[in-house]
């Protein structure tokens, strides 16, 4: 199984084709210059031109080749963190903030891709977040709680009522929290490309920025067959980030996570499984998710392991998930097998940074960028047009500790992680 697997996925196989770019050549000179092309780089791209700033995106390759064309298209609301565990992180009023911007992130997508046309099979049913066992169940009642506190209306979920609605018995219960939905995740990352465009944004294809330098008050990108002039630079490669800015790279834990998808379901499965289409996501530590696709396939992913290419076995863990789920499925052909990488970051949180005058970096989404990326690229243009009024900290780059020593230490974390999964802690 080679180590890309853009071009495998159930999202490259049913999107509409990609517009055609062009690559960076020679000597261009624009206010802002955006290095990569996911929903962080091209949703600031998108809010630069609807302001009338000249933008440019530098994707490596094609928009949406990273995280973004390959994720399980959950949008999720909210931060790992609850208000109160940020509260004790920062002040009240940012942290308050923090936590609005993160609540409210679906509903911003949802009302760009109305108020933009973009067409991604979206779907507004809610997110089920369901619990393994009985001390997560009793966590999430807790959450459940104080999300109702907060207004939020969310449903608890027996196991009864999650065998109903969701048609699995895996689960001892749960609650649907409506704020959330699931998208066609390439459809999504090609429309904000094609909208950006058609707004006055630039992209360059197959344009990696090689080098960073400071000219002036302003910045240079190179990439091998040009250059870009520009008053800013935003960064925002996330779990792609390579050297371009030293120790960046080292503030994150970039992490291969997998996905199956089912032949499309028939019949009695097709009506059991999910009739509403919402997404899910369980309380394991090695999270499990799934949906269904706009072509009634069920989506399932995990984060298999910590290998840095997908293997085999990664597929196969996720295969016996399914089946444990849905024991209905056992015999329902696997069609697609893909991965992608995400970043995580020390306190769970995304990270917004400007290391340098006018260079911005926003990244770290764990897992749950959907939603806080198409935002992050809103408050990066916030930034790069001069309005520093944002919902997030700026903060230094810190490396994690033993870095250098991430894999066999990552690998070491999954199997104890695993095993508390298997135990029901
Ligand atoms: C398998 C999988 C499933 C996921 N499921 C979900 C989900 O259901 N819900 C959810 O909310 N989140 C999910 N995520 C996470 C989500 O996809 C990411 O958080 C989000 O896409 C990050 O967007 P981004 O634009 O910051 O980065 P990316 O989409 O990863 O884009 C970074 C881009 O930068 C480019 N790049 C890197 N270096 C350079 C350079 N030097 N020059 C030019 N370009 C460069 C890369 O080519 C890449 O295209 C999932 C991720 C994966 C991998």
């Amino acid at each position: 199984m080679p180590a890309d697997t853009f071009a495998d996925s159930l999202w490259s196989a049913t999107a509409s084709p990609a517009q055609a770019l062009p690559t960076l050549q020679g000597d261009q000179k624009f206010d802002v210059a955006i290095v990569g092309g996911g929903y962080t780089g091209l949703s600031a791209a998108l809010h630069l031109a609807e302001r009338g700033v000249r933008a440019a995106v530098l994707e490596a390759h094609e928009p949406g080749w990273g995280a973004s064309g390959r994720n399980g298209g959950q949008v999720n609301p909210g931060l790992k963190l609850a208000r109160a565990e940020l509260r004790t992180l920062f002040a009240t009023d940012l942290a308050d903030r923090m936590y609005d911007a993160a609540a409210g992130a679906p509903k911003f997508l949802f009302e760009l891709t109305r108020r933009t046309g973009i067409d991604c099979a979206p779907v507004e049913t809610g997110t089920y977040r369901v619990a393994h066992s009985a001390p997560a169940l009793r966590t999430l009642e807790a959450a459940a709680r104080t999300l109702n506190a907060e207004g939020f209306a969310v449903r608890m979920l027996d196991k009864r009522a999650v065998a109903d609605e969701i048609g699995t018995r895996g689960y001892l219960g749960g609650y649907l929290d409506p704020r959330g939905g699931n998208l066609h995740p390439l459809e999504y990352v090609r429309g904000l490309a094609r909208v950006a465009v058609a707004r006055g944004a630039s992209i360059y294809a197959g344009s990696p920025v090689v080098a960073l330098e400071r000219v002036n008050d302003g910045w240079r990108a190179r990439t091998p067959g040009g250059m870009v002039n520009a008053n800013s630079v935003i960064i925002g490669t996330n779990g792609y980030t390579d050297k371009l800015w030293p120790g960046l790279a080292q503030s994150l834990l970039a992490v291969q996570t997998f996905q199956i998808a089912t032949a499309p379901l028939t019949g009695a499965d097709s009506r059991a499984i999910l009739p509403q289409r919402q997404a899910v996501y369980d309380s394991r530590r090695l999270i499990l998710y799934f949906r269904k696709s706009p072509d009634d396939r069920v989506v399932l992913g995990g984060r298999a392991s910590f290998s840095v290419a997908p293997r085999t076995a990664d597929y196969a863990v996720l295969r016996r998930a399914l089946t444990g789920l849905f024991p209905a499925l056992a015999t329902v052909p696997i069609d697609y097998r893909w991965a992608g990488r995400v970043a995580l970051t020390r306190d769970f949180l995304p990270h917004l940074h400007e290391p340098a005058p006018n260079l911005f970096v926003a990244l770290g989404y764990n897992g749950r960028g959907v939603a806080m990326a198409t935002r992050m690229g809103q408050v990066l243009a916030d930034l790069a047009s001069g309005n520093r009024d944002i919902p997030f900290p700026i903060t230094a780059i810190r490396g994690i500790p033993l870095h250098p020593l991430r894999q066999p230490m990552l690998h070491l974390a999954m199997h104890y992680q695993s095993a508390m999964d298997a135990l029901g802690y």
